[in-house]
């Protein structure tokens, strides 16, 4: 029972099912995380490029502010020096430019603009190459120069007009990388809040759920264990027995011997209230015969080694003996009465059995019914089926322990103080298991109380 239920019960169920959850809620965080890593990542590099891009671009310019100086300088003061700086300024405006080349984010707007940019950058370097040019031939075609200068400062305008629309757009660009790296962020601390918060409530809920299969598991074994003992109680108590009855039989059947020998000799010699107790002697020493055989037969039932013999009896002589034999223990003449139907009352039957269970049921009803009501042994002989019945009227028993009744030592709440030990019906439920036979009681409190026994009659 208790493998059945750790095997696959519900319970079972849902910690795997939680635990399957959360596994599966960890993949789609690790996945989703991996995603939003990658995205904030690429935000970065993003705004990294934009950052590169305007610096490229400041660069230039100071590289183009400084050719046009070094090339003023030259043509006003004709240094050497000048015109070294106006070569160095001049390359690293192109190395600026190739910068911006790579840098620059590749939307179509920003490379046409890059084009128009290297175009007048072209145009500005051959002006001031002309400059230069000149002056190295002609030191004083000032007219000239300052005409150059003019058209230089015309490109220039354009020029800077180009570099404000690739820096705003630029800078439009790093506000949307921007706001999209926050976003990524802001998402990702609400995802891990919001799976952590779910996990914490599996877990929770999955402890709940072991807590009480625990607690479950804990009461299923004190309840076994507590079975075990009572188990093992019963079992001891039918060991003492069996051995007590054992020893006491033999001393017994000499009580009863002695007993009837008395009774036979004082009977023509004393009068009927003197021979009571003898009587009394007889009936004690027979119920305590009745008991230890039904320890007896109890203890060998348990063990697999009673006796069974299947023979031919005739039952209505069987019944007849039996009365007589109980009349002994009735609480007063004629009270156990026989009735019979049917015409055929050969039976096979074991008669030590049959003894026990018929005894035990009468004097049941005779020890829990009052001395003014009758108690009747009923006889129905079929072919197939016996049919007895044991009635009282007596105390009853209640609804609610007549399931337990057959268990060994059993007594019922209502017994008070009437003497039994609760093992009567015990054997008669084996005695009657033994001839494959069947027992109903029918009893209601305080009204009496109805054993029915059948037995099958296959093999009479
Ligand atoms: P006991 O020795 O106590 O009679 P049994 O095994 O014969 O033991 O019966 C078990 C219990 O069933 C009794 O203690 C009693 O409570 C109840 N019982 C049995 N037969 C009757 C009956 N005829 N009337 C009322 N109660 C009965």
């Amino acid at each position: 029972m208790t493998q059945q239920l750790i095997k696959w019960t519900f319970p079972g169920k849902w910690i795997t099912g939680g635990f399957g959850l959360t596994l599966l809620l960890m993949v789609i965080i690790c996945f989703v995380s991996l995603k939003n890593t990658d995205e904030i990542k690429s935000g970065a590099n993003r705004v990294q490029q934009t950052y590169q891009t305007l610096n490229a671009l400041t660069n230039f310019y100071g590289a183009m502010t400084a050719a046009e100086s070094a090339r003023r300088g030259y043509i006003f003061l004709g240094s050497s020096q000048d015109l070294q700086r106006y070569y160095h300024a001049k390359a690293d405006m192109r190395s600026q430019l190739q910068i911006l080349q790579k840098q620059i984010h590749s939307y179509g707007s920003q490379e046409k603009r890059l084009v128009s940019l290297n175009l007048l950058v072209n145009q500005r370097l051959s002006l001031l190459e002309q400059s230069i040019e000149l002056y190295q031939k002609d030191k004083k075609s000032m007219l000239i120069q300052n005409n150059i200068t003019v058209r230089s400062v015309q490109i220039r305008e354009k020029i800077l007009q180009v570099m404000a629309e690739i820096k705003a757009e630029e800078q439009t660009h790093l506000q949307d990388s921007l706001e999209q790296s926050k976003q990524s962020i802001y998402f990702r601390i609400l995802i891990e809040i919001f799976t952590t918060f779910l996990i914490l409530i599996i877990i929770l809920g999955l402890c709940i759920i072991l807590e009480k299969q625990w607690i479950k598991r804990e009461q299923i074994r004190a309840l076994e264990f507590s079975l075990a003992q009572e188990k093992k109680i019963g079992d001891l108590k039918i060991q003492l027995f069996s051995m007590i009855s054992h020893e006491f039989r033999t001393p017994l059947s000499i009580i009863l011997l002695s007993s009837q020998l008395l009774k036979e000799s004082l009977e023509t010699l004393v009068d009927e209230q003197h021979l009571k107790n003898i009587f009394r002697i007889q009936s004690s020493a027979k119920i305590m015969n009745h008991i230890l055989t039904d320890i007896l037969i109890l203890t060998r039932a348990e063990a697999g080694q009673l006796d069974f013999k299947l023979q031919v009896i005739n039952l209505e002589n069987f019944c007849l003996n039996l009365v007589e034999d109980l009349q002994i223990f009735a609480k007063k003449a004629n009270m156990i009465r026989f009735q019979k139907r049917g015409s055929i009352f050969k039976a096979n039957i074991d008669e030590k059995l049959l003894y026990s269970i018929l005894s035990n049921l009468l004097l049941n009803a005779i020890k829990y019914s009052n001395n003014e009501t009758a108690i009747y042994l009923k006889l129905k002989s079929e072919a197939e089926l016996i049919t007895f019945q044991v009635i009282d009227q007596g105390i009853g028993i209640p609804l609610a322990e007549q399931h337990k009744i057959y268990e060994p030592f059993y007594r019922c709440q209502n017994v008070e103080n009437i003497a039994g030990t609760g093992l009567g019906l015990a054997v008669v439920k084996k005695c009657v298991e033994l001839h494959q036979g069947e027992i109903i009681v029918e009893s209601k409190v305080g009204t009496g109380t109805t054993f029915t026994i059948m037995i099958p009659q296959e093999n009479t």
